[in-house]
């Protein structure tokens, strides 16, 4: 079987990965014209069967060597004196098994595993897919064509495949109330190993050391109860809106924002999840941020991404490569923890940002007071809900598809 999978950062690598390993031809196509490892990009979690999935591959210890080494966290706040906390005791609750990492590490880790069997295409889109029945022809945007038996999104929330087959993202992309920025500046803060967090009404900051020790990453997040207008590809819009909305915070808001417009990694997007009713059509399948995004920054979009892309690869190799039986059962599997990853996305961002200045007392009150608690109940006030590990407790891997040539 020939497959196509668009998208090479984390679903598309380890489903490539699974199927190569089950005897599929399997090619990458990646927007970028390399891999964007970058300083790393942000922090994402791999959490509880997300962990199995990268032990199965034997890359836990490779993944466990990259973690973030972040060990304090200081909340600063309006007029208040900041307070510190241990990031172990911040994080205590979240799952058994929780490994940190920056997106670009765990993105070169997987390209690693697979580029030698898997062939890779960078700077390469699909441009046109026509789906005939027995194959799907693909036209890239060099012009070139190609059928294949199947092809898959891995392209993340704005997947140019989804558009393609389900038609525009304004159908699927449904608002969580918020924006998020995020860019690279030099160290200013003397950061170390140290996160340091910033909260005001309705605004947060974080920044966040970065693996060069000269500089470190902003992340910004702003509460918006509606939706902004402005042009998604002009980046110095999106830095005007980003002042505008940040104009009167205090701290070393000024100061992180005067390297704003050297950034060449600035970022900038809503925090917005896919809901679609399927992730597949015909020959055609989503994966990942493509297919259930559950938001940035509100947890669970890389751990549901990875088991996503196991368990699509798992259930083709068990059906023998036949789509119609493989594709629902992928469905199936999925239904729960994505449903569960919708709710997930509104909880986080009713908690995440600060409401109101009664919430930024009370945070800063719960880190206070959390060092002092007992083990159990630093867990549980630490697991935010159940929150992005919840989600994925109910999923049953299959096990490993054999080795096939
Ligand atoms: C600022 C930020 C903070 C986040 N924080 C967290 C967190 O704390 N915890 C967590 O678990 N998750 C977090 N996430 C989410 C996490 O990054 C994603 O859920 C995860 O990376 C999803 O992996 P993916 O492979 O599905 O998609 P992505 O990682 O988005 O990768 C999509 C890939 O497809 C490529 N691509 C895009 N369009 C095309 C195209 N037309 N053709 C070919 N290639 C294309 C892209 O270049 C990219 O390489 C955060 C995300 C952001 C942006």
């Amino acid at each position: 079987m020939n497959v196509l999978i668009s998208g090479a950062s984390v679903a598309g690598p380890v489903l490539a990965y699974w199927l190569r390993r089950a005897g599929y031809r399997v090619t990458v196509v990646e927007r970028t014209a390399s891999l964007r490892t970058g300083d790393g990009g942000q922090a994402v979690d791999v959490l509880g069967p997300a962990v199995e999935v990268i032990e199965r591959m034997g890359l836990l210890d490779a993944v466990e060597r990259e973690r973030t080494k972040t060990d304090v966290m200081t909340l600063h706040r309006p007029g208040k004196r900041p307070v510190t906390i241990h990031a172990a005791q911040l994080l205590a609750g979240i799952s058994d098994r929780h490994v940190e990492i920056m997106r670009g590490d765990l993105a070169a880790i997987l390209h690693e595993a697979t580029r030698e069997e898997v062939e890779y295409r960078f700077g390469t889109t699909i441009a046109a897919m026509t789906d005939t029945g027995p194959a799907v022809d693909v036209t890239f945007d060099d012009g070139t064509r190609e059928s294949y038996d199947l092809v898959v999104g891995a392209d993340g929330l704005h997947s140019g495949v989804r558009r393609l087959a389900f038609g525009d993202e304004s159908r699927y992309r449904h608002f969580l109330g918020g924006y998020l920025a995020v860019f690279t500046v030099p160290d200013l803060l003397g950061l170390g190993g140290a996160v340091h967090a910033y909260n005001a009404v309705d605004r947060a900051v974080a920044v966040y050391p970065t693996r060069r020790p000269d500089r470190a990453r902003v992340v910004i997040m702003i509460r918006s109860e509606r939706e902004l207008v402005y042009d998604y590809r002009d980046g110095g819009e999106q830095r005007r809106l980003l002042r505008s909305l940040t104009a009167d915070l205090g701290w070393e808001v000024p100061r992180l924002l005067e390297h704003l417009d050297a950034a060449e990694d600035f970022y900038f997007d809503s925090i917005s999840q896919i809901r679609l009713d399927s992730w597949s059509r015909g020959r055609i399948a989503l994966v990942g941020d493509a297919g259930y995004g559950p938001g940035p920054a509100v947890g669970g979009g890389t751990s549901i991404a990875l088991v996503g892309g196991y368990v699509l690869a798992s259930e083709l190799a068990a059906a023998g490569g036949d789509h119609r039986v493989a594709l629902p059962a992928y469905q199936r599997a999925m239904a729960e923890p994505v449903a569960h990853s919708r709710r997930i996305g509104p909880a986080v961002m009713a908690t995440l940002i600060p409401r109101s200045t009664t919430q930024l007392w009370a945070m800063a009150q719960a880190i206070r007071l959390l060092p002092r608690l007992p083990r159990p109940v630093q867990r549980r006030l630490t697991s935010f809900g159940g929150g992005p590990a919840a989600m994925l407790e109910g999923v049953q891997l299959r096990p490993a598809p054999a080795v096939s040539n």
